[in-house]
């Protein structure tokens, strides 16, 4: 397996939870994240290897405890994966291009998507819209 980042680089870059989180498919704790109450216009991006996965045009406030977004960027950057390590059936939510974990997603969502992907603050960085390139 490839993967697109130095993994003893991300070790020494990341905080133990945001290691913890994305490497060992680790869980924050609900309502710890810095994201979960954050509703800044702008990108999340995989906090290991910086792609673009959510905008905060689907953010929205589940009260779950984590960050939840209605839809991703684009589908084809994450992975889904059925998980069965609790009693519940998930489904698991990693990056496309580096396998962080990133959270689960459910379908209980707002309409007309139903989607809810519950992602962990410590998986994903923000970008306020226009920080990067500007555009007219
Ligand atoms: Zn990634």
């Amino acid at each position: 397996m490839t993967t697109a980042v130095d993994k003893e680089e991300v070790r020494k870059r990341l905080t133990p939870l945001q290691w913890h989180v994305t490497q060992e498919k680790g869980t924050e704790r609900p309502f710890t994240g810095c994201y979960n109450k954050f509703y800044e216009k702008g990108t999340y991006t995989c906090i290991v290897c910086d792609q673009e996965l959510f905008s905060s045009d689907t953010k929205y406030d589940s009260g779950c405890g984590w960050p939840a977004f209605n839809e991703v960027l684009d589908q084809g950057r994450i992975k889904l994966t059925k998980d069965t390590s609790s009693d519940m059936v998930r489904t698991e939510v990693t990056c496309s291009k580096c396998d962080a974990h990133l959270g689960h997603v459910f379908n209980d969502g707002p309409k007309p998507k139903r989607k809810r992907f519950c992602i962990n603050s410590a998986s994903i960085s923000f970008h306020a819209a226009g920080e990067e390139k500007k555009s007219t």
